[in-house]
């Protein structure tokens, strides 16, 4: 798989890169920060540094023996923009 198929597994807008802090150009959403004071601060890399990132995914699963899969670096499931649900979660 070469970068612009792991590019592809992301989706992509105008935004701020965490690593290189170049503004308004094509990122992607990686993760997101939940301070307790403020709002959720969505973190964002640029082509280029998502690349970065991943290829340090994929040294970190060579040492540790795992697989590695392109297209992991982005939010855990669930862990969106919106607010967490606040109301009480009934399991019957
Ligand atoms: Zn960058």
């Amino acid at each position: 798989m070469d970068g612009e198929e792991i590019l592809a597994l992301y989706e992509w807008a105008p935004g701020t890169c965490f690593r290189c802090a170049r503004t308004g150009i094509d990122s992607t959403l990686v993760e997101v920060l939940h301070p307790k004071t403020s709002p959720p601060q969505p973190i964002r890399a640029c082509r280029a540094c998502l690349l970065t990132l991943e290829g340090e995914r994929r040294l970190t699963a060579q040492r540790k023996g795992e697989p590695y899969t392109p297209g992991g670096v982005r939010p855990a499931a669930g862990d969106e923009l919106d607010p967490p649900c606040s109301e009480p979660t009934s399991w019957g």
